[in-house]
């Protein structure tokens, strides 16, 4: 029999909706008698309980939040997870409490970045089983990211540059410190010497600032996360340790 595809729904003509052309809806596969086990689930290694603290830009004893492997598209992106092995309805009292706090914590640290008007915060918890919240900031004056769609929009706009990126995980890191716990994120270093000639400044320009020829912190290294990394350690901004576990439909 032949597949009719049903009528397009609302949403495809919202203006968040990121894509337009030509659509149909799928066909839905036939519901699976036994699901698969998420990540971490039964005997199934999980990545989050195996993840060293260096992987994550702020740790405390019962908490961690991690960053992605590099800028994407929004201001900020980032997972709050439970150091525990456990899911959202498992949280005894104690880390129940203790997630609102941190929940309504991250949500203040990432909103008092530079342009960010919002910030969304999800779970979806269907491919790792360990405890992990999305949190996407939404850039200020881009009316057309609003909602739902925003973490579609996160792979379609070009990556923020690397440095406002790193500034960004080190200015929520040493906001979410103010509390308690280790800020492992660093503020990028600045290319502090004069550069001799335009030329040079323009190809200078085009250079990661964090490179690892800049040994050289910069001027205004008591920033707010100087002098705080553990062990003079440089902690890389965490690694997104569940690829296929992003918001972006490749399951949450
Ligand atoms: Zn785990």
């Amino acid at each position: 029999m032949p597949h009719t595809p049903p009528p397009l729904p609302d949403f495809t003509r919202w203006p968040s909706f990121p894509f337009e052309g030509e659509f149909r809806v799928k066909k839905l596969d036939d519901p699976v008698a036994v699901e698969p086990p998420r990540k971490g689930e039964g005997s199934s290694e999980c990545h989050s309980c195996s993840a060293p603290d260096e992987a994550y830009i702020w740790v405390s004893e019962r908490w961690r939040v991690r960053a992605m492997d590099r800028p994407t598209g929004l201001p900020m992106v980032l997972i709050l997870e439970s150091r525990s092995h456990l899911d959202l309805g498992d949280l005894p009292n104690l880390l129940a409490a203790e997630l609102g706090v941190m929940t309504v914590r991250l949500e203040r640290a990432i909103r008092s970045l530079d342009g960010v008007a919002r910030v969304h915060v999800n779970r979806w918890g269907d491919s790792a089983e360990h405890l992990h919240l999305w949190f996407l900031a939404r850039p200020y004056g881009r009316l057309q990211l609003r909602g739902t769609f925003l973490p579609l929009w996160d792979d379609i706009l070009p990556p923020i540059p690397e440095a406002q990126w790193r500034e960004n995980l080190a200015l929520v890191a040493a906001w979410l410190a103010e509390f308690g716990g280790r800020p492992l994120a660093e503020p990028p270093r600045i290319q502090w010497q004069a550069p001799s000639s335009l030329t040079q400044l323009a190809s200078e320009s085009r250079v990661a600032v964090d490179g690892p020829e800049s040994a050289e912190p910069s001027a205004d290294a008591a920033g707010p996360a100087a002098g705080t990394a553990v062990d003079g350690a440089i902690a890389e901004p965490a690694a997104r340790v569940d690829e296929p576990d992003d918001p972006a439909g490749r399951i949450g």
